[in-house]
């Protein structure tokens, strides 16, 4: 048995092509399932084809034997031919499934053979013109009906080895005469079956190359995914504070500083707060790191929830927070600033932790409206809040140039 082998990727290993199928049962059933409509289609389309061509020779027919007895004998078994040819042609056409009915497929070329087979009897003067139809006919085999190699080779081989019986017994021809013929017909046999054989081999390679490129672009497409995935992981761990999930103070400096200078060429009002825990110390030295990160969490979610989307907030750094706030005047800022003291001093606290009087100063500090430097801007927010811190604590402080 010759085997067809070729090597795709590392993926697909080998596929072995045996017998002009894969090898791989279930790659050679999917193969065939995406050939079935066309293939069906297909067969429907050369069987009534070739049957027309065959009932049209019925021409030749009268013209060779007038309305003789023979005549009307050919005109029967053409009629006979075409007519089951057709009715085969829509059976194959609704539910001729390759692999399932490859006698379907195999039933009308032996009819078609037989008929050819029948004419030399019929018609035995004219065996030199039948030679040449039994060699289209061959050919013809092969070629239309594909994907089934052995049972065009079979019908082929019927029609060839009938026609010479027939044409020995019938026509009378000589062994000279006989072994010319029969070179002839293996000559179009060997044709035929090297072509059909090529073309199912490259119709499998074709698929094969298909199948795997789709494979390739799924894990190609699988692989993006999880890069993107990874790169948006990255992006959250050089961004992101770890524990209260705002922005880190660097990313935060990024974003801030593009707000400040839009905020001045846009000639808006732009705010900063800086805001501090209150006794932080002691919420861990009283109930433990854990609680006081759980302390943590639970400010940077409400401050954040008590602003708006263009407002950005950052973790300064150990309890303390910072937050930029574009488009925003003393006012408002100051407003903001109250808003976020209360929600902080409304917390729901821990079980246990019901004695804490939970609480934050917080610094302002406006940009000038030529400021362009916002570590400036961050120092006067820190020194307004230490004079909140000096005088208190628990409240809300805006800076002023005598701070
Ligand atoms: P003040 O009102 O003056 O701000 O007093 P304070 O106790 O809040 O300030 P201080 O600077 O004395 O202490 C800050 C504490 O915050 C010290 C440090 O251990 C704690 N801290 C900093 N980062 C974290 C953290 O991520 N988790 C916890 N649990 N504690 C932290
Ligand atoms: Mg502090
Ligand atoms: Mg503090």
């Amino acid at each position: 048995m010759r085997q067809w082998g070729f090597i795709i990727t590392k993926n697909t290993a080998l596929r072995a092509l045996t017998d002009c199928q894969f090898s791989e049962y279930s790659f050679e059933a999917m193969y065939r399932k995406s050939i079935k409509t066309r293939g069906r289609f297909e067969s429907c389309l050369s069987l009534i084809l070739v049957s027309l061509v065959f009932g049209m020779f019925a021409i030749t027919d009268y013209h060779l034997l007038g309305l003789s007895r023979e005549y009307y004998l050919l005109i029967t078994m053409r009629t006979v031919v075409v007519s089951l040819c057709l009715f085969l042609a829509f059976i194959i056409g609704r539910w001729g499934s390759y692999s399932r009915q490859a006698w379907l497929h195999a039933l009308p070329l032996w009819i078609l053979a037989t008929g050819i087979i029948l004419i030399v009897p019929l018609r035995p003067d004219s065996l030199f013109t039948q030679v040449t139809a039994v060699v289209v006919a061959t050919i013809a085999f092969y070629l239309l009906i594909p994907t089934l190699l052995t049972v065009a080779m079979f019908a082929s081989l019927y029609l060839s080895i009938g026609f010479l019986v027939a044409a020995v017994l019938f026509a009378e021809i000589g062994p000279v005469v006989t072994l010319r013929i029969a070179l002839l017909l293996i000559m179009t046999n060997v044709v035929g079956f090297c072509a059909l054989l090529r073309l199912e081999v490259l119709q499998r390679k074709q698929f094969a190359l298909l199948h795997e490129e789709r494979n390739q672009n799924r894990l190609l497409l699988k692989e993006i995914a999880h890069r993107k995935s990874l790169e948006a992981q990255l992006r959250m761990v050089a961004e992101r504070d770890a524990l209260t999930g705002l922005d880190n103070r660097s990313h935060f400096m990024k974003r801030a500083e593009a707000l400040l200078q839009r905020s001045r060429l846009e000639k808006v009002p732009f705010s900063l707060f800086m805001i501090d825990v209150d006794h932080f110390k002691s919420i861990n030295d009283t109930w433990g790191h854990t609680h006081g990160d759980w302390v943590l969490t639970k400010i940077a979610a409400a401050c954040a929830q008590s602003l708006r989307p263009t407002d950005v907030i950052g973790r300064f750094g150990g309890e303390e927070f910072i937050v930029a706030l574009p488009n925003t005047g003393p006012e408002d800022a100051q407003i903001v600033a109250e808003r976020l003291k209360k929600r902080v001093a409304e917390l729901p606290l821990k079980e246990g932790m019901s004695e804490l009087c939970l609480s934050v100063t917080i610094g302002i500090a406006l940009a000038h409206p030529e400021e362009a430097d916002l570590e400036s801007l961050i120092t006067r927010a820190d020194q307004t809040l230490y004079v909140g811190k000096r005088d208190g604590r628990n409240r809300v402080v805006m800076y002023r140039s005598s701070c």
